[in-house]
Formats: structure tokens, C-alpha cells, sequence
């Protein structure tokens, strides 16, 4: 069995930890194929599932309540805080 070509080995064959490819894929920089893998991966490793959908949520709430501006830090706290209030159990 060979694993699945994973497109986020590096030009040096380094496997890239599951912080780095999340890195990749929320700062858009990620190929089509890159976020295809990633989708996979997610199915099968919760720590990048819930990482994921934390940082979508954020963004979304985000986008309702301002476009431009940096949302304080205070604010993504609270976020964060209600949405793993919301996970938990
Ligand atoms: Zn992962």
C-alpha cells in the first residue's frame, strides 16, 4: 500500500504537520489540490476539523459585523469562548 500523494510535501520531502497545511489552507494560499487533500484529511483528523470550522465561523461573524476593520481581540475571544462552550458535551 502506498499512501495517497500528499500535495503539501515540500520540495525537500518534509511532511508538513497538521498546523502547517491549516496555515496554508486559511490564509488561501493552498492549490485546488491542496484543498481537496485537506477536505479529506479533515474528515479523519478532528484537531484540523474543529480548527477549520472555528476559523470559518470567526470569519463569517466576522464579515457580518465589520468588512474592514481588525476585530478586536477581545471579540474573537468571546467567539471562541461561546463556540467551544458550544462543542463541549
Ligand atoms: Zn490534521
Amino acid at each position: 500500500m502506498t499512501p495517497p500523494h500528499n500535495p503539501f510535501i515540500l520540495a525537500d520531502g518534509k511532511k508538513p504537520t497538521c498546523m502547517e497545511m491549516l496555515q496554508l489552507i486559511l490564509d488561501g494560499e493552498a492549490t485546488a489540490e491542496q484543498q481537496h487533500y485537506f477536505k479529506v484529511h479533515m474528515d479523519k483528523c478532528m484537531p484540523c476539523f474543529k480548527t477549520y470550522s472555528l476559523d470559518a465561523t470567526i470569519k463569517e461573524l466576522l464579515q457580518d459585523k465589520c468588512c474592514k476593520d481588525v476585530a478586536p481581540a477581545e471579540l474573537i475571544e468571546q467567539i471562541k469562548l461561546q463556540i467551544s462552550q458550544n462543542q463541549a458535551g
